[in-house]
């Protein structure tokens, strides 16, 4: 029986974003209320816990994930600096874009797409790196890749990580792992509206910052009074910029769901869905593209059926059941896939309507 005649299409997620778009729906705070400051101190609080870190220096950057990114490099990178950095999908490409323009030498280390970061490569791409980067969950392509590794064997270097599609999915331990200083995104595993960049960075990368980088808006050195300085002790605020009220107010209540349901039951739950799911694809006869056994579960890339029209299927399973799948990405634009279950869609219930109606378009070829 197909998984169509099981008629498990049910009611489905429909809203993938319920707490975070009713906060977003509250009256707005003044962004100096003392409420305010106290829902960004347990937004700060709760982000710790997400990411495994006890940094004081851990913010929600007013701005997307590449913003974190951007923050990263610049308080970071000095001229000349030697950043090596694990290339295995656009991400890791745009983070050799983003050293380069705050003076770094880049030393590129390029991986096939769908491969994860070979750590051993990295680590000897050069014997004395100031910073090493890395992507954990590489979005263009679903692969994962072993940042305790790096972190491991990182020497002197600092660790930079992109948790962009990793953060409230997968297994995430920044201390644990090094990590020194790390950027994320809201839209992805968090399943919070785009538009704010959770950060964190350790002593030991603040201590060697930029005294005064060239960005003013990242200038981590200024943002600390943002936040109170160590918003745990709640400290003074000094104004720095208007914090975006509603956006901190939506993350607070998305953190809030997953701290509720438990973080390591998110992670089992996002595991869970993508095993189904890419259980379910290979079932039909398709081949997965993330290399086996660096599969990311909150994020499947699988190859499009020889003869297939991508772009005809992606839009039926829009237009007909309101799935949006992605894309591959540069030269698998049209040869791959790529299907998140991440936040509230990371269950059987998704996964399960996402391949029915899969079956489905392709049947209809
Ligand atoms: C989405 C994403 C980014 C960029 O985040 P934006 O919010 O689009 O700026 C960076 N890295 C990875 C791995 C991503 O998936």
């Amino acid at each position: 029986m197909s998984l169509v005649d099981r008629k498990l299409f049910g009611p489905g997620p429909s809203n993938p974003y319920p707490e975070a778009t009713a906060a977003l729906a509250q009256p707005l705070l003044g962004h100096l209320d003392p409420a305010f400051l106290e829902l960004m101190d347990e937004t700060c609080d709760m982000l710790r816990t997400v990411w495994g870190t006890t940094n004081a220096r851990t913010l929600p950057l007013s701005a997307t994930g590449s913003a974190g990114m951007e923050a990263s490099f610049v308080n970071t990178v000095h001229p000349g600096d030697v950043v090596v950095v694990a290339v295995n999908g656009l991400f890791g490409q745009r983070m050799c874009d983003v050293a380069a323009r705050c003076g770094a030498e880049v030393v590129p280390v390029e991986h096939a797409w769908g491969t994860p970061v070979d750590a051993q490569r990295v680590l000897d791409a050069h014997p004395s790196p100031a910073i090493i980067a890395a992507v954990h969950a590489e979005t263009s392509t679903g692969v994962r890749s072993d940042i305790a590794a790096l972190g491991a064997g990182k020497g002197d270097a600092l660790l930079v990580t992109d948790a962009v599609t990793s953060i409230g999915g997968i297994e995430l331990r920044a201390d644990e792992w090094g990590v020194d200083v790390a950027y994320a995104g809201t839209q992805k595993c968090l399943g919070v509206a785009p538009g704010l960049a959770p950060f964190t960075i350790n002593d030991r990368a603040f201590e060697r910052r930029v005294e005064k980088p060239q960005s003013w808006y990242l200038d981590l050195g200024l943002l600390g009074g943002y936040v109170g300085e160590a918003s745990a002790s709640k400290g003074q605020r000094t104004y720095h910029h208007t914090a975006p009220t509603a956006m901190v107010a939506s993350l607070h209540a998305g953190l809030g769901r997953i701290l509720g349901e438990g973080l390591e039951n998110v992670w089992a739950r996002h595991e869970e869905a993508g095993a189904l799911l890419q259980a379910g694809l290979q079932d039909l006869g398709l081949e997965l593209f993330a290399q086996e056994g660096a599969r990311l579960p909150e994020l499947t890339s699988v190859r499009v059926p020889e003869g297939v029209d991508s772009a005809k299927v992606r839009a039926q399973l829009l237009e007909r059941h309101g799935i949006e799948i992605g894309a591959g990405v540069g030269e698998f634009a049209a040869s791959v896939w790529r299907i998140g279950l991440m936040g509230h869609n990371a269950r059987p219930d998704a996964a399960l309507l996402v391949l029915a109606a899969l079956e489905e378009a392709l049947a209809q070829g």
